[in-house]
């Protein structure tokens, strides 16, 4: 607990020395600087050397989250194929693997070709290069204490114990034990934009994700927003307009019928790609912009991030969004919120999957069931 503590502080404000992170955590300098000593023997923690100036003298050596040994994995569970990167403890990629799905992904076959690539991915590192956990964004509502997805629409699955198959498929392979953790892509985002960004001040952060289906990851003082059953941030079903158009979840008139629906013939990918109708665009980007009204309502939000295969549409969804946004601050007298698109772009799900895992192990939440190596060690220095 005390190990991760430290962690987690270097994380939001890296470069403190061991009597700056005493203080932080309410340790004595003397319990910081073992543990201290573990991690950096470990590859979380690395020295950088001060420039010493001769009026100063020595100045306390500042820390880091070392960006060059540790491993995270992180996953995204898209539509139409399987996304596995790697990224450093800081966020950067390292390796990234696409598998795309056969047919439709039945939670086995999905499974299977998943395991695939996070093998494929492993194989890129030297036997030496430790995987601290595996971060998995899914496209739906997932009970994250438990790894299940309760429900994933566009994939067609129902009550998937993802984490307990994923962990025997990996059973007796070089990812054996290695912590697994599930949640809403949206999410996982989320985490992503908050994980690998110190010193942002966007507090809450809102994540929207515009891909087939639209979601929302909402991250309060550092924590997600789950909701009491697991379906907090689906933001794609609420309503912008009485009666209007069919949604998949079989109200009218929800966002994702008025937004996420009307471009997916523009998305890349899709076999039966059409010449973009600016009308069509204007319009999604306009409703875009009312959802965006009532969430920036709803949480005032410190920045509203936008990411998803959506964003490749680009000005002609994207402008009229801020339009809206700006007439309806401009008719309250106040400023729009603050919006900006992933800045992980296509990895932003994968990434963010990976933040995830460095999210969980490094607070002091139970790890999935079965788990191996961090909860023990930890357990030891506490
Ligand atoms: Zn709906």
């Amino acid at each position: 607990m005390n190990r991760m503590a430290l962690v987690r502080h270097l994380c939001a404000h890296p470069g403190l020395s061991r009597s700056d992170l005493a203080e932080a955590v309410g340790l004595t300098k003397s319990t910081v600087s073992l543990l201290v000593r573990g991690l950096i023997e470990e590859g979380w923690l690395v020295e950088r050397e001060v420039v010493t100036t001769g009026d100063l003298g020595r100045r306390p050596t500042p820390l880091f989250i070392d960006p060059a040994r540790l491993l995270l994995l992180g996953v995204e569970i898209g539509i139409d194929a399987v996304r596995v990167v790697a990224t450093s403890l800081t966020g950067e990629l390292q390796a990234c693997v696409i598998s795309p799905h056969a047919t439709e992904p039945t939670a086995d076959s999905c499974i299977a070709s998943l395991a695939a690539a996070l093998l494929k991915v492993r194989s890129q590192f030297d036997a030496n290069r430790r995987i601290l956990g595996i971060g998995i964004g899914i496209p739906g509502s997932v009970d994250a204490d438990r790894g299940v997805v309760q429900q994933a629409p566009n994939l067609g699955w129902h009550a998937v114990p993802f984490a307990a198959l994923l962990r025997e498929t990996l059973r007796d392979t070089p990812l054996t034990g290695v912590p697994l953790f599930v949640l809403n892509e949206a999410g996982a985002a989320a985490l992503g934009e908050h994980e690998f960004n110190p010193g942002s001040n966007s507090n809450p952060l809102l994540y929207v994700s515009i891909n087939q289906g639209l979601g929302a990851g909402v991250v309060v003082d550092g924590r997600l927003l789950t909701g009491s059953r697991h379906y907090a941030g689906e933001v794609g079903h609420m309503v912008l307009q009485h009666n209007g158009a069919r949604c998949s979840c079989g109200r009218r008139g929800c966002a994702e019928a008025l937004i996420a629906a009307p471009l997916m013939p523009y998305l890349p990918g899709n076999p039966g790609a059409l010449e973009p109708d600016p009308q069509a665009l204007n319009s999604a980007g306009r409703h875009l912009g009312m959802l965006l009204q009532n969430l920036a309502t709803a949480y005032d939000p410190g920045c509203i991030v936008l990411g998803g295969a959506a964003m490749t549409v680009g000005d002609s969804f994207l402008q009229p969004a801020l339009d809206v946004l700006k007439d309806y601050a401009t008719a309250a007298r106040l400023a729009p919120p603050t919006v900006r698109t992933s800045r992980f772009g296509a990895h932003a799900v994968g990434i963010g999957a990976a933040a995830l895992a460095r999210h969980r192990l490094t607070r002091p939440t139970p790890p999935l069931p079965a788990s191996g190596g961090l909860s023990t060690d930890s357990k030891e220095s506490a």
